[in-house]
């Protein structure tokens, strides 16, 4: 039986349903081309004041996100979720950026699951794929085998579907133009030019606000190089070579051409296979010179994670370079027929190869796949007071957080998404690549839904500029995922919970599964005691459904190698369980440059996978204007900030109950105060602090407790329990105690509940 999704006639059908709505370009589509979303896509007719009537001039936005591509909508998806409103979209066709305008007719390099994963990664998107009737593109890509690649047409289908669905979004405005300037105000307002598009031409630029812009520009492929030195080779272009049909139109047909191809990656490959389809079929006379500097890199499925996920050859293509290309098969293959292997290394031996065997007149044509560059931006000037202002220069983009800074530090409320901007991650080889591609997107976003923390801000209308900070970050410490997996590690049912097989008949009490709001625990990571994967894996295997975070207690991570640091921290996102570190910032707080230490010291927990940075203050007299401005500054760097809040000063160490004694506990009622200025910055969770209450006390202080879950909502704070008498001190322990199976004297008997239902 042939696979549906490689059934020609269903997918003629689907795709045909899919182009039926989608063919025409959507700027200028007519009303009898869209009339199935006709009243409700009224944002993705033409530019029509009728339609949108001076929807921009002079409006303040939450959001303003340049670009329609994949990236962007990643964007506008996540700030929905996140009710930043209203947001003005800003693209000239909004037609799923070059993915769906270049590429459609590119076998994917990803898994068709990894573009359901992005089509159901955010409520906004959900929405819109889970309508009725069900939305053709993201039902022909439910329809295929989710374990192989498609072409990505089906991909960009899809993009172009969510689109239009964002766009029924009342918060959502579209706008059909190109941005050409963004002004940056000393308020840290973006005031953003857009010229109209083609549709509406002669129709006056339009200028429009907001605290939040992100860029979504794409990029496009480095132009040739050689045709500089070699005047007579025409430039192929790259775009060209990747469309199968473009590249037929662009070859002649009847007589010879040789064409010189320069690189060996994914589109190097698809570009030689293409020309060698052709050769050996439509175009006879089509010849290959293939210049490489290196054997073909594959990416290399290790289980729980990728070598060279975004960089080595996968799916389709890798298939036909194995079968066609590698030694030992090349030797047979037709394609050897058609092309000829130059190797060549970087340097003197590759300028001599090209001036032998270009410097004559045999080739004809040139295409370098040699790599992408960023799309144009749009001007951006700092405006301070001068005529002009001062124009943002050369920008660089923090490849962890996407966060981007010129010469003169961060760029206030710019974000950088997508291809242009991607995040940059290490395997566990050491290789450094740049994470590209619709899923990997979407983890670089202002937010992602899957965080382990309990989400607790609401955002208003016209968001703070704490609040803003905030956003923007959220998604950069969401990392239950790793670089190639969709979720978390699936979790086998417990005993307990499997009622068909296992104990499901013994009554316990149900606990949320992860991620949860309340009842979280987070483990102590090396502290005491040193313990390494093998261990953590135990707990995970075995523990892990009832564990929410785990912390590097003090600043024990930072003796350990950074290799071994990088590999727990994978465990526990594989498990859907968050990093914190512990209290380490109060040492980092006493050095002298105290600034660029904690800007690096944040930079570096980020960049080693860390979602959670403890500010502790044990030690320390610090004023909570400082300790705010600490939470703003972790949050800036896409951390989330958790404030340890105590009673005991000098808690934090191992300090004896009668030298505590000796010092004051104070008012619970300052910290409750405390805890009230976090949450309006924007903290999740507060941690208090044992000493004084629990630890290095002759008699627990209950009260305290009492005080504080009376005064501060219970989801926000979570209790420190360092003694082993304590009776949550244990991860299985305390799960048998919240379950309700197991019950001591000292721990407030047995915990049970009534349900119901249960
Ligand atoms: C050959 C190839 C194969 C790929 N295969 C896959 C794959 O299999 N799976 C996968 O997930 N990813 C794949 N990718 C990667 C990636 O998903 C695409 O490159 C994707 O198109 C990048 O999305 P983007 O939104 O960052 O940029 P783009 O798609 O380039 O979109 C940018 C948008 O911004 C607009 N824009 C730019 N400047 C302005 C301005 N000043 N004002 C208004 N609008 C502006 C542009 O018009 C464009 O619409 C592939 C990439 C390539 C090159």
């Amino acid at each position: 039986m042939v696979p549906i999704h490689r059934n020609p006639s269903v997918l003629r059908h689907l795709r045909r349903k899919a182009a039926a709505i989608w063919e025409t370009p959507l700027d200028c589509a007519t009303a009898a081309g869209l009339c199935r979303f006709s009243v409700e896509t009224k944002k993705l007719e033409s530019f029509n004041e009728r339609v949108i009537p001076n929807p921009v001039n002079g409006r303040v936005y939450g959001a303003i996100v340049v670009g329609g591509g994949p990236a962007g909508l990643a964007t506008v998806g996540t700030l929905l979720d996140e009710d930043v409103k209203p947001i003005l979209w800003i693209d000239s066709k909004f037609q799923g950026g070059r993915l769906n305008t270049q590429y459609r007719e590119v076998p994917s390099n990803t898994k068709v699951s990894l573009f359901i994963a992005f089509a159901r990664a955010t409520a906004a998107f959900r929405k819109v794929a889970d309508q009725d009737p069900t939305p053709p593109a993201y039902a022909a890509l439910q329809a295929m085998d989710q374990d192989t690649g498609c072409d990505l047409a089906a991909a960009g289908d899809m993009c172009v579907e969510l689109t239009a669905g964002l766009g029924r979004d009342a918060d959502v405005v579209m706008q059909y133009g190109r941005v050409e300037e963004g002004a940056l105000s000393e308020e840290g307002v973006w005031s953003v030019t857009t010229r109209p598009g083609r549709a509406a031409e002669g129709k006056e630029a339009t200028i429009a606000s907001t605290r939040l812009l992100v860029l979504a520009t794409g990029a496009r492929p480095l132009p040739p190089r050689l045709p500089e030195t070699y005047g007579h080779l025409a430039p192929l272009h790259l775009d060209t070579a990747l469309s199968p049909t473009a590249l037929a139109k662009a070859l002649p047909k009847d007589r010879d051409v040789k064409i010189a191809l320069v690189g060996a990656s994914h589109s190097a490959i698809l570009v030689l296979r293409n020309l060698y389809e052709l050769a050996r079929s439509s175009h006879p006379g089509v010849r290959v010179k293939w210049f490489s500097r290196h054997p073909l890199r594959y990416a290399v499925d290790k289980g729980d994670w990728i070598l060279r996920d975004n960089t080595g050859l996968k799916g389709e293509t890798a298939v036909w370079a194995r079968e066609n290309l590698e030694e030992g098969v090349w030797e047979k293959s037709e394609v050897r027929g058609y092309v000829e292997k130059i190797f060549t290394r970087p340097g003197e031996e590759e300028r001599r190869a090209y001036e032998r065997e270009l410097g004559g007149k045999d080739v004809d044509m040139i295409c370098e796949a040699i790599g992408f560059e960023k799309s144009d931006l749009p001007r951006l000037v700092r405006v301070d007071g001068k005529a002009g202002g001062n124009e943002i220069g050369r920008i660089e983009a923090d490849g962890t957080t996407g966060g981007l800074r010129d010469d003169f530090g961060e760029i206030r409320g710019l974000k950088g998404v997508g291809i242009a901007w991607p995040e940059r991650v290490t395997d566990k080889e050491g290789n450094v690549e740049s994470a590209v591609g619709l899923w990997k997107f979407m983890r670089l976003q202002p937010h992602h839904k899957a965080t382990t923390m309990p989400s607790l801000l609401t955002i208003p209308q016209a968001p703070t500029r704490r609040a803003l900070v905030h956003i923007i970050s959220r998604p950069l410490s969401t990392r239950p995922f790793s670089s190639s997996t969709p979720a978390v590690a699936q979790r086998a049912k417990t005993l307990l919970e499997d009622r068909d097989q296992g104990l499901g008949f013994i009554r316990s009490n149900p606990r949320a599964p992860k991620p949860r709001k309340l009842g979280l625990t987070e483990m102590r990571g090396p502290y005491y005691s040193a313990y390494g994967t093998r261990h953590l894996e135990d707990v995970m295997e075995t523990m892990g459904t009832h564990v929410d975070g785990l912390k590097f207690a003090g600043g024990s991570f930072s003796l350990m190698p950074e290799g071994r640091v990088r590999e727990m921290i994978e465990v526990a996102h594989r498990n859907g369980v968050y990093v914190s570190t512990g209290g380490f910032i109060e040492h980092i707080l006493t050095h002298a440059d105290v600034h660029s230490v904690v800007d690096k010291y944040l930079r570096k927990c980020k960049d080693l996978g860390f979602d959670v940075v403890e500010l502790s203050s044990g030690f320390l007299s610090f004023p909570p204007d400082d300790w705010l401005r600490l939470v703003e500054k972790v949050q800036s760097h896409g951390l989330k900030p958790k404030p340890e809040l105590g009673i005991q000063f000098g808690a934090g160490g191992d300090t004896e109950v009668s030298a505590l004694e000796k010092t004051d506990t104070s008012d619970p009622s300052k910290l409750v105060e405390m805890g009230r200025k976090f949450m309006a910055a924007g903290v999740e969770v507060m941690m208090i602090e044992s000493e004084g209450i629990t630890e290095n006390v002759r008699t627990w202080r209950t009260d305290v407790i009492q005080k504080i879950l009376r005064d501060l909502p219970m989801e926000n704070v979570m209790f420190e329990a360092a003694e082993p008498k304590v009776f949550n001190c244990q991860v299985v322990q305390l799960a048998c105690l919240r379950s309700g199976i197991w019950g001591m004297a000292d721990t407030f008997g047995k915990v049970v509940s009534f349900r119901d239902g249960n």
